[in-house]
Order: C-alpha cells, then sequence, then structure tokens
C-alpha cells in the first residue's frame, strides 16, 4: 500500500472507578482494574479503542482525546465486558464517532446490557445510558489516513468472541483482554469452556500477527507495551493458574498463593472475582454457572 501519511498510536489509561462492597480475603479494599484506551492517529483522523465505562471515564478520556485535535472517526470495542465501552455512547456523542466492532463482540454487549442490573450497576455507580450501538464493517477493516486497521477475531480469551485490532503499519496489536500487563487476569469464564486452552489459542493468534507493540485492555501504566515479555507473562500467568488450582483447596488459597506469585499486580478483585468463579463452580457443581460468576464480583 503507497501512502505517504505517518500514523502513531498513543495510550490512556483511566484508574478503575470507586467501589464500595467489600473487602477482599486479606483485608484490603476492593478495586478494580485500570482500564486501557489506544488512540491511533493521522494528521487528520483518528480511531480510539476500549473507551471505558463510567462517566468519569468518559469525560478524562474525552479530554485527552480532544487534546490530540483530530477528527476522531470511529470508536472500536474489541469484546462486549461492559468495562470496555458502556462509556462508548458518551465518546460517541460528544466526537461525532461511529461505534464498530466484529458481530461476535456485539452480540455479547447486549449479553453485559443484561447482566447490568445484577452487577454492574451493583458494583460501580456512574455508569451512563449504554444502548448496543455498535455497527460491524465490512471485512471487519477500517483504513486511517491509508492504513489498514484489521479487527481480528481470536475466540473465547477472558470472554467469549473477543477480537484485536492490528494494526501491521505500527507492528501493533490492541489486545483488548487477551494480553495483560502487570494485572491480574479475569479467570472466572474459563469454568464456561473448561479451562484455559481456548485462551491460549487466542494468545497464540495474536503472537502469528507478530506485533511489536501490544497494548493490554488491562495494565498497569509504569510498564513497557513489549509485544513478546506481556505475551511470554500472560502464558505464564494461565500455567502458574492451573498448577495453583490443582494444589490449592479453597479460592483463599488459591487467590493468597496467586497474590504470593504476583505481588506487583493490579486488580486484586479481578483475582477474586475469578477465584470465586473457578472454586464456587467445584465446590457446586449443582448451582447456576452464571450466578456463581456474578456472585463472585459481588
Ligand atoms: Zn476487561
Amino acid at each position: 500500500m503507497s501512502t505517504t501519511v505517518t500514523i502513531a498510536y498513543d495510550v490512556f489509561v483511566n484508574d478503575p472507578p470507586p467501589q464500595d462492597n467489600g473487602l477482599l480475603p486479606n483485608a484490603e479494599p476492593k478495586s478494580g482494574s485500570p482500564v486501557a484506551s489506544t488512540l491511533i492517529y493521522g494528521d487528520e483522523d483518528a480511531v480510539l479503542t476500549d473507551p471505558a465505562f463510567t462517566t468519569g471515564q468518559a469525560h478524562a478520556l474525552g479530554d485527552w482525546v480532544a487534546e490530540k485535535g483530530r477528527n476522531l472517526t470511529d470508536i472500536f470495542v474489541t469484546h462486549g465486558h461492559g468495562d470496555h465501552w458502556f462509556a462508548a455512547g458518551l465518546l460517541a456523542e460528544r466526537f461525532g464517532a461511529r461505534v464498530v466492532a466484529t458481530a461476535g463482540s456485539i452480540a455479547q454487549m447486549d449479553v453485559s446490557i443484561g447482566l447490568r442490573p445484577f452487577l454492574w450497576d451493583k458494583v460501580y455507580p456512574g455508569i451512563p445510558p449504554a444502548p448496543v450501538t455498535a455497527v460491524t464493517v465490512p471485512g471487519n477493516r477500517l483504513t486511517l489516513d491509508g492504513h489498514e486497521l484489521v479487527m481480528v477475531e481470536v475466540g473465547h480469551s477472558d470472554t467469549d468472541d473477543t477480537s484485536v485490532l492490528h494494526v501491521p503499519d505500527l507492528e501493533l496489536v490492541v489486545a483488548g483482554d487477551v494480553i495483560y500487563n502487570g494485572a491480574h487476569l479475569y479467570l472466572g469464564e474459563s469454568v464456561l469452556v473448561d479451562g484455559f486452552q481456548p485462551w491460549r489459542d487466542a494468545i497464540d493468534k495474536v503472537e502469528a500477527l507478530e506485533p511489536h507493540h501490544i497494548v493490554c485492555g488491562h495494565q498497569n501504566r509504569q510498564l513497557d507495551d513489549d509485544a513478546t515479555r506481556t505475551i511470554a507473562e500472560t502464558r505464564h500467568y494461565l500455567d502458574d493458574a492451573d498448577e495453583l488450582l490443582q494444589t490449592e483447596a479453597t479460592a483463599v488459597d488459591f487467590f493468597n498463593a496467586m497474590v504470593d506469585r504476583y505481588p506487583d499486580h493490579l486488580a486484586r478483585t479481578v483475582l477474586w472475582a475469578g477465584a470465586s468463579a473457578l472454586y464456587g463452580v467445584r465446590e457446586h457443581p449443582e448451582q447456576d454457572v452464571s450466578e456463581i460468576l456474578v456472585a463472585g464480583w459481588l
């Protein structure tokens, strides 16, 4: 592809919103994960990814986007989890942008809407009205000043029907929740797919894109975006989880053992939600799995 306009990207990491729903097993207050949004921009236009979920986050992110002085054409959402997109409508309205996603992710966005009263609104105040306005685009491709941005479907990672945005000319993958960077992985939904193999397959698909940079949906803003490191660390985390699921008798034991191995990782609340689900399903096979998953967050 011949093009003269150079594109670039920048990342804004929103702090998790305040929450007030009890303590973790180690008695620290619950707190969610930071959410990273990526702005890919040329001389005039820009595309934003995963615009977080509360009104406060939308304001902070929107002010950052406005400072870049570009025309925001599209907001891409990697997957259906509400923390990555409930604020998309506010940003779309502010900048006159379109919200885009794969068909699979759009279906999962509807699932998150269904869960709002039982999960999201119970834990996090300040989520705006969030109708699903996302649309698909032909071939799951966008162009930005002549450069291709490709939505790549990778299947189940920390939820069903996840996708990543591949920007070949930047050797960049915006990985959503397929790859994590310095924050605890959400392991809960592995109970729906019998373990971590689908997630490992999704990681392989990201690696096959040969990125040099990976922006993770949840990351410690102190860390770099090195693709090799973040891929290796995400794989290693899943291996550790598999090992400790064999050796640890209870959710609390698992939580404590993972915190011992990852003392600097952010978002222990996400670790606890996953541990509660994994051990909840193990200990109560007769119970409804979606109720167990939701209960882990409350
Ligand atoms: Zn997420």
